[in-house]
């Protein structure tokens, strides 16, 4: 089974974003993105997800191998997940009143799985990654720090088990050796299950662990190189400079002044437009 993007265009309501990105991830691969800030990174997770507050203009996400092609776009944020995907969100949310272990036995309950084993393989993979039991059944994400938010995600796609993962900067906020941790424990999932990965990241630290096939430049909301792991240390080394066009159409840095051709009768009124 293959995870199709195909030509995806979307954005938040008010701007497409994400302009035309294909790529292709078969079972068992590692495909990393990796850009500057604001490159449409994250945008491009939650189309993938469906994440409320994105729209999609143009494309298609597909899976495709068993039988017919399921087209995801169509499918709530709930089918996609129950199709086999998984979003390991940049920020995650807090839920007060609802624990991991209740989020995930309504997940299991809802997939036809038996929630019975939810307790078991939660301790089990909170054990992997360091994630302390005590946070089990605590509200989700309710005065967890930064990493330990990272690494609940990581032990939620554990125990889930889904078929692609996508993983906004899951390495952020954690420190050396859970960092090693979530990457191993996703590695482990790609060559023992054949999970498929879009892991998003800055850093090409994650990637010695998570040993990643492919590597993808998005720069403005577009692929503008792609290549093999060699591609992430010399992002590391020299950075993004080399992939930001130098045309105009960038928005103005927070705090320049607006260009004197704006209509000085509005002040609300979009500068570049
Ligand atoms: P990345 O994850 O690569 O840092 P994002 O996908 O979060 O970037 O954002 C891409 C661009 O879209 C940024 O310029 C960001 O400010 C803008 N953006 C994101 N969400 C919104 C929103 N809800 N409204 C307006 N602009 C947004
Ligand atoms: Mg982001």
């Amino acid at each position: 089974m293959r995870l199709v993007i195909d030509q995806l265009r979307g954005g938040v309501p008010e701007r497409e974003i994400v302009q035309g990105i294909s790529l292709t991830i078969g079972p068992g691969e590692v495909h990393a993105v990796m850009g500057p800030n604001g490159a449409g990174k994250s945008t491009l997770a939650g189309l993938l997800l469906g994440r409320p507050g994105y729209a999609v203009t143009g494309g298609s996400v597909r899976l495709e191998g068993e039988g017919d092609p399921l087209e995801l776009l169509d499918l709530p944020t709930w089918q996609r997940a129950q199709a086999g995907l998984f979003l390991a969100m940049q920020k995650p949310l807090e839920v007060p009143g609802v624990s991991l272990v209740d989020a995930l036995s309504a997940g299991f309950a809802a997939g036809g799985r038996d929630p019975s084993q939810v307790g078991a393989r939660l301790a089990e993979e909170a054990d992997r990654v360091g994630f302390e039991r005590r946070f089990l059944d605590r509200p989700l994400n309710v005065d967890l720090s930064g990493g330990e938010r990272k690494r609940n995600e990581t032990v939620q796609l554990g125990v889930l088990q889904p078929r692609f993962a996508v993983l906004d900067e899951i390495d952020s906020g954690l420190d050396v050796d859970a960092l090693r941790a979530v990457a191993r424990r996703v590695e482990a999932e790609t060559t023992e299950r054949g999970l498929g990965v879009l892991v998003i990241t800055h850093f090409s630290r994650v990637l010695t662990e998570l040993q990643a096939d492919h590597i993808h430049v998005l720069s403005r909301g577009r692929i503008v190189a792609s290549g093999g792991p060699e591609l992430a240390h010399q992002l590391e080394a020299e950075g993004y400079a080399r992939y930001e066009p130098d045309d105009q159409d960038a928005l103005p840095a927070p705090g320049l002044a607006p260009p004197v051709s704006a209509p000085d009768d509005d002040p609300f009124a979009d500068p570049l437009a």
